[in-house]
């Protein structure tokens, strides 16, 4: 149990211009992080530098800025990996984001030698994009999609899990933290059940590198996808992490410039991971915006950015609980900062216009995971997520918000 605050919140907020704000006439309270975080000045300026500075396409030119992008394109790679404690760089390959990285392992990675009658399994609480990839190959196959069920918490059903593991499974997908419920979960040992069966493990890290340490040897998995915007960097940038010896033997996502080795009419060669997986000019700027954005929250020390955003979340469970009418979906015992609610019966695109007033921005709706409201018999919950900038102060002014919600329809 953390005693005190182990960030110091007030000058985390005054790298944030955009906590400036106002928003109908009140202080923002942004409360949509698990949606996209908001950018520190030292990301925002990173970028600017680059385009200032060194803006030139990378790794063809032998010129000096074309040099100089290069180099702070690798160099973002190389920040990125130590992040993620991956064994090389090369195995962190650069995509849009969480979406395109999961999208790339089902193309390259599962495609291939997917036959009808396989399994992939993956959890009731993935998002959309944790889903409908899987859907699509499932489609083109005949290969089939199980699902792991959960429970009333929000918490894997890890009986369920274990008991799926067959030999017909071809992959296990799953989310590290639900962004629709905040479960954390057991993924270290959910690669070590699914290594007993020789059966690789994708995990959407989505929302997990903004708020807790990830390290992907620790965790065991194979794959090992993130978005640059959830982690306080831009977006259009992202990161698949994949065992070297998985993305050397993988086919090419895309292709076009830069992954190639040799280009004839009659065929062509590629590059090794990660290049063979980059083709055509990518986000240069957004990698430059991401390495800045590991640096802040490297600056931080994600132990504390955890220890500071778990205090929050039992302050905001407490307190948010106490106004009438609150029921918090998703209750489970290890769990990140997402509060997913409804309150009364009113329509949560209700709550959510009506906070906004008051300067509050959660997110209503499904939160595209619509298995999961589902699952709940409802048609959507709004949802607070935290981050670093986070205060007790704004749940104060959100519980406020959501009592005054509450008494209109009363
Ligand atoms: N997975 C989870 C758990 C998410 O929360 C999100 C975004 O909300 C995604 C995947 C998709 O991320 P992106 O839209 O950045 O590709």
């Amino acid at each position: 149990m953390t005693t005190g605050p182990t960030l110091d919140v007030e000058k985390v907020r005054a790298d944030f211009p955009i906590l400036q704000r106002t928003v109908h006439g009140k202080p923002l309270v942004y409360l949509d992080t698990a949606a996209s975080a908001q950018r520190p000045l030292a990301v925002i300026e990173a970028i600017d530098g680059f385009y200032r500075n060194h803006n030139a396409n990378i790794h063809r030119g032998v010129h000096t800025l074309s040099q100089e992008a290069t180099e702070d394109y690798e160099q973002a790679r190389l920040k990125i990996s130590g992040f993620i404690n991956a064994p090389s760089e090369q195995e962190c390959v650069f995509t849009r984001g969480t979406t395109e990285s999961i999208n790339l392992v089902a193309h390259s990675f599962l495609r291939p030698h997917l036959q009808a009658g396989d399994e992939i399994l993956i959890s009731w609480m993935e998002h959309h994009s944790n889903i409908v990839p899987w859907q699509l190959l499932c489609e083109e196959t005949g290969a089939v999609l199980k699902v792991v069920p959960m429970n009333q918490h929000g918490e894997l059903e890890m009986d369920a899990l274990e008991e799926m593991l067959t030999e017909r499974v071809k992959l296990l997908a799953v989310v590290h933290i639900s962004n629709a419920l905040g479960t954390i979960n057991p993924v270290a040992e959910i690669c070590t059940l699914a290594k007993q069966h020789g059966i690789p493990v994708l995990v959407d890290g989505a929302q997990a590198t903004p708020h807790q340490a990830v390290d992907v040897q620790a965790l065991g998995c194979d794959f090992y996808c993130f978005s640059g915007h959830k982690m306080y960097g831009p977006t259009g940038i992202g990161v698949l992490w994949g065992r070297y010896e998985h993305l050397q033997a993988m086919r090419p996502y895309q292709g076009g410039g830069e992954m190639i080795r040799h280009v004839t009419f009659e065929a062509s060669t590629f590059n090794d991971a990660p290049g063979k997986f980059e083709a055509g000019t990518p986000n240069i700027a957004g990698t430059v915006g991401l390495g800045a954005a590991v640096d802040y929250l490297e600056g931080l020390g994600m132990e504390n950015v955890a220890a500071w955003e778990a205090q929050l979340l039992a302050y905001g469970t407490e307190k948010l609980s106490q106004v009438d009418g609150f029921r918090m979906i998703g209750t489970a015992t290890n769990k990140a900062g997402v509060m997913s609610f409804v309150l009364g019966d009113i329509h949560a695109n209700d709550v959510g216009t009506l906070v906004d007033l008051h300067g509050v921005a959660i997110r209503t709706g499904h939160h595209c995971a619509m298995p999961v409201v589902q699952f709940f018999g409802l048609p959507a919950t709004a949802r607070a997520s935290l981050g670093v900038y986070n205060t007790f102060e704004e749940i104060d002014i959100l519980a406020e918000a959501l009592e005054k919600t509450i008494d209109m329809f009363a």
